[in-house]
């Protein structure tokens, strides 16, 4: 039977279906032994439909009590970090997503505050990695860093606010960012390409770095090189979230429902959702590759690298990567010797003879 969607874009027919199964074979074959670990953060203004697109994307309802607060208390609020984690399970491939939510953000006056809550977080996760990786129990450690920020952008301005490039300077050399055009159902076809056209410009006069996808290798098959194609030209990826199903053309969908019909979620030729989850879903591997890569810390951040580009590129990075490896290994050995030299004092101190050398 070959009627498998083609494209990874292609609503898929069953219900509950989310597509990490599908991953690149040779991720695939990891993921069934180990489970996948992937932490998304989300930021942007409150209202600008977050918690609606996370639980369209992962068919999940991972904020099934949140309480919206009113505009007094908002003007009062400090940014909060919070994290849910969920376990999701396709065709015996577990993924254990953690979406880290950051309610407040842009709601207090002073916008600088809130950075420092979410850059702490962000720190702290990566800390907390890299000494658990140079432990000696290094096998069984959980990767909590943040691998990826979806970064909503309002469809209601004229590009970026200050805000907005304030925020994506100050973590582009933490995690990647995804910048995400909200709401898009509220803009003409138009209005759409003009607004990512002006947020793609001012990204490049601001110098923000956000995550660019890695070209596909030149053996990869036609139909992903294409899809490649397809989604390094849709960012910034304009999307519609919903959490309601509805009845259109004698099908339920998730949508959104106007006067004059019915905005599909799912439906590319409407918005990008889709085209945001297949990249999310394929470039998993790479996002995470890409913290993992660029793992020191400087006092400025960890240096993420660029997507490795084809040519002398990966070598220099394979060999940077050789080399923090080594000096990992070399941190453990030095931790295991002080160890054992601890416990022969100890042993020395106890014994009547000293221990004599070999
Ligand atoms: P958050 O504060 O960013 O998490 O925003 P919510 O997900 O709570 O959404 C705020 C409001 O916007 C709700 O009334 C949603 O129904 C609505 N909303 C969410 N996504 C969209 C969308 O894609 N288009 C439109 N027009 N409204 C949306």
């Amino acid at each position: 039977m070959t009627d498998k969607p083609k494209s990874q874009f292609t609503n898929p027919e069953t219900p509950g279906y989310v597509g990490f199964a599908n991953l690149p074979n040779q991720v695939h074959r990891k993921s069934v032994k180990k489970g996948f670990e992937f932490t998304l953060m989300v930021v942007g203004e409150s209202g600008l439909g977050k918690s609606t697109l996370i639980n369209s994307l992962f068919l999940t309802d991972l904020y099934p009590e949140r309480v919206i607060p009113g505009a007094a208390e908002k003007i009062e609020r400090t940014v909060q970090i919070e994290a849910s984690t969920v376990e999701i399970e396709e065709r015996g491939v577990k993924l254990r997503l953690t979406v880290v939510d950051t309610p407040g953000y842009g709601d207090a006056i002073n916008s600088q505050d809130c950075f420092n809550t979410i850059i702490s977080y962000i720190d702290d996760q990566f800390e907390r990695y890299l000494h658990d990786e140079s432990g000696l129990n290094r096998r069984h450690i959980v990767d909590n860093r943040v691998h990826c920020c979806f970064y909503f952008i309002s469809p209601l301005g004229h590009g970026l606010k200050p805000l907005d490039v304030q925020f994506m300077k100050a973590i582009h050399n933490k995690v990647n960012v995804v910048p995400v055009i909200a709401k898009a159902d509220t803009l003409t076809l138009k209005e759409r390409e003009r607004l990512k056209r002006r947020v793609l410009d001012e990204i490049e006069e601001h110098d923000i770095k956000i995550y660019h996808l890695p070209d596909a290798e030149s053996d990869e098959d036609e139909d992903f090189k294409e899809q490649t194609r397809i989604l390094k030209a849709s960012i910034p990826f304009a999307v519609v979230g919903s959490n309601q199903q509805i009845e259109a053309k004698g099908k339920k969908v998730r949508g959104r429902l106007y006067p004059w019909g019915v905005v599909e979620v799912e439906n590319p030729e409407h918005n990008d959702f889709l085209k945001l989850r297949t990249m999310l879903i394929t470039h998993m591997q790479d996002l995470q590759e890409r913290l993992k890569r660029g793992g020191r810390l400087s006092s400025h951040g960890y240096i993420l690298p660029l997507s490795p580009a084809k040519g002398a590129e990966p070598a220099e990075m394979d060999k940077d990567m050789i080399l923090r490896e080594k000096e990992a290994e070399l941190r453990r050995m030095q931790e295991m010797i002080a160890k054992m030299q601890a416990q022969m004092q100890k042993q020395g101190e106890g014994a009547d003879q000293p221990v004599q050398p070999n």
